[in-house]
């Protein structure tokens, strides 16, 4: 078991109405005592509920965050949030580099890189996504994508304070499966190095995810892993029972 702090995160993607305000308040009063003494929790909805939620939030300390973020702080671009803008809506963290965003919306590593300095400079905390498709795990690169992924994507100067990895395989992502724990735990010890490698002892405190097919019922296993500080969650966030159900794994 880690001695970091784990954290919990729930994105619910492009899910989620105003309706949906009272299954987030079953998660933030599912967020009890006995919760709060294991793991910190956050859920990033979508923008148009950003506010709302980190309103009905306040006094539960379940965190919000965003799922993206312009590198910009304002200006002529249509359609898209700036860092600054999440955190304005009283918001603490924010997604970069997801896949679905890198496939979506183009985002290279270069992108990325440039929204977690957004993010920082917004005092928002990154939360990065990394991972290899299913034809780079079964070529055998796993290990190298994620350590181009990490050196291309992560900024110099990013510490523990304002910097949390995300290792989501692709092909993980919503499907059922996941890698073994065996798996995990070498792509995890394998970035754990590379921070450490670049950042010295701070690399050691950064906390590092778990994402893709998390539910209640492998979260056990997979947060014992070594070197998982947490879980990214997707589907199974969306309802308190399986999300409180997940983070109780701790
Ligand atoms: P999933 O999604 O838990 O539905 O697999 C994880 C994610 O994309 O962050």
């Amino acid at each position: 078991m880690s001695r970091l702090r784990p954290i919990v995160v729930g994105n619910w993607k492009m899910n989620g109405l105003k309706s949906s305000v009272a299954e987030f308040s079953r998660i933030t009063e599912g967020y009890d005592i006995g919760l709060r003494a294991k793991t910190d929790l956050a859920i990033c909805p979508p923008f148009t509920l950003l506010s709302t939620f980190a309103v009905v939030a306040l006094g539960s300390r379940v965190l919000i965050g965003g799922q993206d973020c312009h590198r910009s702080p304002s200006g002529a671009h249509t359609g898209d949030v700036s860092a600054e803008m999440i955190a304005d809506t009283g918001a603490t963290h924010v997604i970069v580099g997801h896949s679905e965003r890198r496939a979506d919306d183009l985002d290279t590593n270069a992108v990325v890189h440039a929204k977690a300095r957004a993010a920082r400079r917004a005092g928002l905390i990154a939360i990065l996504c990394i991972g290899e498709s299913e034809a780079e795990r079964d070529g055998g690169k796993t290990l190298e994508v994620l350590e181009t992924q990490l050196a291309a994507s992560v900024p110099d100067g990013a510490t523990a304070d304002n910097l949390i990895i995300a290792y989501e395989p692709i092909w993980a992502i919503g499907s059922g499966r996941t890698p073994t724990l065996d798996e995990i735990a070498e792509a995890h010890a394998h970035i754990r190095h590379q921070l450490v490698l670049r950042f010295g002892d701070e690399g050691e405190d950064m906390r590092i995810l778990y994402g893709g097919s998390v539910k209640p019922s492998n979260a056990s296993d997979i947060l014992a892993v070594e070197n998982v500080n947490g879980a990214l969650v997707g589907g199974a966030s969306l309802r308190a029972v399986d999300f409180l159900g997940i983070a109780h794994s701790y």
